[in-house]
């Protein structure tokens, strides 16, 4: 394709977990692509690989600051998603939300591009619903410690659709759900990546709580088509829309199948459950499903499998 043909795409939140695979795939598609990060849990590890890649692009900035260049789509993954991570200085996490939205929302204006956001599932707090489906309201503690990442991801979808109805822009709003995959931090604390690199290194297994309470884990490809899915709706279609896997586990289940998938002989112990801890988290995807024709295909055992072996590469295990 010639050059002056391609869409340019920026991502927010480029270098992150999420955001280094949909690079990827943006790429594979033919987009020049846009990383912007200011590397706050973001790895230059994670895209060093694309970097000879003339089509790519990396940019070192906070999206708190205003950002002018030129892209056609913009797809807003800037923010840090592990409760350690977010919680560490929740002041920059909310600012994150709301601030950087607002540079991106009217950077989007400006230039007319398609933008995305990447909300989540914490929007709907510790949930009286269950399964979740778009409608459900939510229930946040609004002054607790998760209180940084889900209010301000519900500020930004307040901005969102404001700036939809206000300014006539082109929005998509995806509530993601657990995600896991290879390039996951591995010293987050989410559940996945710590009970895969406790058993890999013969560490106990931290189970928080009874370990009774569930969630439902997408593998990290399957979640990137549903972006791209999202993405290339039509105009009227706003979402906001779940993404996610509905296959529910508890958490004593996913320790005893990663023991199981590793060979391990790590112990379980049972640690105290962190304030406002979800009990139950479940995706009800009939929306996507319906008017994105998106369902994940990649089994938890498959993907736990991939995941698994990325960590023994990255432990050198
Ligand atoms: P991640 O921490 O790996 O990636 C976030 C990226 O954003 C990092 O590269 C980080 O350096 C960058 N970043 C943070 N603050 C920034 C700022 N102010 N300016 C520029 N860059 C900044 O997390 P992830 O799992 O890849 O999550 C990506 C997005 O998806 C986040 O918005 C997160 O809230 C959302 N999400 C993820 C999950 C999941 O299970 N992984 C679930 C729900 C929502
Ligand atoms: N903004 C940006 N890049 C642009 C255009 C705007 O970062 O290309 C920022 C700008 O600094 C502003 C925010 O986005 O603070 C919101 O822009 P908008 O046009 O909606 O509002 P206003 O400029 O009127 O405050
Ligand atoms: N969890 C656990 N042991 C760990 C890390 C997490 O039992 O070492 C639990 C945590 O309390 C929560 C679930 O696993 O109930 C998912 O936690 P994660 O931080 O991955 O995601 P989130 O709570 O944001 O859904």
């Amino acid at each position: 394709m010639s050059d002056y043909l391609r869409q340019r795409v920026l991502v927010t939140g480029g270098a992150g977990f999420l955001g280094s695979h949909l690079c990827e795939k943006l790429l594979q598609m033919g987009y020049d692509v846009l990383c912007v990060d200011n590397f706050y849990t973001g790895r230059r590890d994670n895209v060093i690989h694309l970097m000879d890649n003339r089509h790519f692009e990396v940019m070192r900035h906070d999206i708190c600051i205003p950002l002018y260049v030129e892209v056609d789509q913009i797809y807003n993954l800037a923010c840090p998603a592990s409760p350690i991570h977010y919680q560490f200085d929740p002041v920059q996490t909310t600012k994150t939300s709301v601030h950087g939205s607002i540079n991106m929302l009217g950077l989007a204006k400006r230039v007319k591009a398609k933008i995305m956001q990447a909300s989540t599932s914490e929007v709907y707090g510790d949930p009286i619903e269950h399964p979740q489906t778009e409608d459900y309201w939510g229930h946040v503690n609004p002054i607790g410690l998760r209180a940084c990442y889900d209010e301000g991801k519900r500020c930004a979808e307040t901005l969102f659709f404001d700036y939809y109805r206000q300014h006539g822009l082109q929005i998509k709003v995806a509530r993601i759900f657990n995600t896991y995959g290879p390039r996951m931090h591995p010293n987050d604390g989410r559940v996945v990546s710590n009970f895969i690199v406790q058993a890999l290194s013969g560490e106990d297994i931290t189970i928080y709580g009874d370990g009774l309470q569930t969630r439902s884990f997408c593998y990290v490809d399957d979640l990137i088509l549903g972006f791209v899915a999202l993405m290339q709706s039509p105009d009227d279609f706003t979402g906001p829309v779940n993404l996610g896997n509905p296959t529910e586990i508890t958490m004593r289940e996913l320790a005893e199948l990663i023991l199981s998938l590793t060979g391990s002989s790590s112990r379980i112990v049972y640690k105290a459950l962190p304030a406002d801890d979800p009990i139950q988290r479940r995706p009800d995807i009939t929306r996507a499903n319906t008017f994105l024709s998106w369902k994940p295909e990649v089994p938890l055992e498959e993907g736990l499998k991939k995941t698994i072996a990325y960590f023994k590469h990255l432990l050198n295990v």
